[in-house]
């Protein structure tokens, strides 16, 4: 048994989602075999290629043929951050897997840090991020509000400042890959997921280069996924505020009725126009929250694969 364990280094998979990042990678590689010497283990570098349109695929091409170490997946298309990663955690062979932006706003210095809390016994070290020295007022502000607010209205537990910087063993792995949702928040699937946590923080330097690649719309989309998919509490709530504006309906009913009665009728036109907008523009509003919960399940129920590869190149292990 004891023999077979020197033969046989324990596998580090490293899964870096890249989009348009031609600036990144090359640094990134750079930075993360500094990292990687100090760990006695195999490792392997896998990059999902995000559709970029810029030199990306090339110059992770020549990666793959310089080192053995690196392997690389090209996606037909861009189908965003969270199914990439998801794709690279798909192929990867390790004994534990780290996933990682390919900015280097996760420092692949801290690469060792986390796998020796998983020489530990830990199962999931999540990392927190404590402030991004770039991130404007508008997106730190965005965020924390975000993450109370879904803290509160969902069941699943989402550390605020949790990102998609993680180790995960391999068993932790398994179970993710059973998880095949479309719409997906890996920060809450992983808070689902269970197994034993532990949390590592740090401070998320400035990208090396380039611009983040979320456009508002992204953000938001993200943020409704992260919402619909852990959480019914908006449906509920549209039937709460209906209940209760039924309720304010019946009361002017009965008020309506009583000025008619006592012949005080007056011309309500004020009235009438105040509930018909409001009562208006509520439905409006729980009818694009019912809508949001259909679209995401017409997503799922065309069963699409998640992604689809154009290319792979490097070397699998065996
Ligand atoms: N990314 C990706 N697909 C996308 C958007 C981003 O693979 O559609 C990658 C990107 O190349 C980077 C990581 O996901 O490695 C994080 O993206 P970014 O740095 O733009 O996000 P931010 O740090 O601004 O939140
Ligand atoms: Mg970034």
């Amino acid at each position: 048994m004891n023999s077979i364990k020197l033969v046989k280094k324990m596998l580090l998979s490293i899964v870096v989602p890249v989009y348009n990042e031609e600036d990144n990678v090359e640094k990134f590689y750079e930075e993360v075999i500094k990292a990687i010497q100090t760990i006695d283990m195999d490792y392997e570098i896998i990059f999902v290629d995000d559709g970029s349109k810029d030199a990306t695929p090339l110059m992770l091409s020549r990666l793959t043929q310089l080192d053995e170490h690196v392997r690389a997946l090209i996606l037909a298309r861009n189908f965003g951050h969270q199914l990439a990663i998801t794709c690279g955690m798909d192929h990867a062979q390790g004994d534990a897997v780290i996933t990682m932006d390919g900015d280097l706003q996760h420092p692949p210095m801290m690469i060792p840090d986390l796998v020796k809390k998983w020489q530990e016994g830990y199962e999931v070290v999540q990392t927190i991020r404590l402030a991004t020295d770039d991130a404007n007022l508008l997106k730190r502000m965005t965020s924390k509000w975000y993450y109370k607010i879904i803290n509160a209205i969902s069941q699943v537990d989402i550390v605020p400042g949790g990102s998609d910087f993680r180790l995960i063993d391999r068993k932790v792995l398994e179970t993710f890959m059973l998880f095949r949702e479309h719409d997906r928040f890996i920060r809450g699937m992983m808070g689902d997921i269970g197994y034993k946590r532990t949390m590592i923080q740090f401070v998320a330097p400035p990208r090396y280069a380039g611009k983040s690649k979320f456009s508002p719309r992204k953000m938001l989309r993200f943020a409704l996924d992260g919402i619909t998919a852990y959480s019914t509490m908006p449906l509920r709530a549209s039937l709460y505020v209906g209940l209760l504006s039924g309720l304010l309906s019946v009361l002017l009913i009965i008020h309506v009725l009583y000025c008619k009665l006592v012949g005080t009728a007056a011309p309500g036109w004020a009235t009438t126009m105040i509930v018909v907008s409001l009562v208006g523009g509520l439905q409006l509003i729980f009818l694009g929250i019912i809508g949001e919960y259909i679209g995401r399940i017409f997503e799922e129920v065309k069963r699409r694969p998640l992604y689809w590869i154009r290319a792979e190149l490097g070397h699998h292990r065996k």
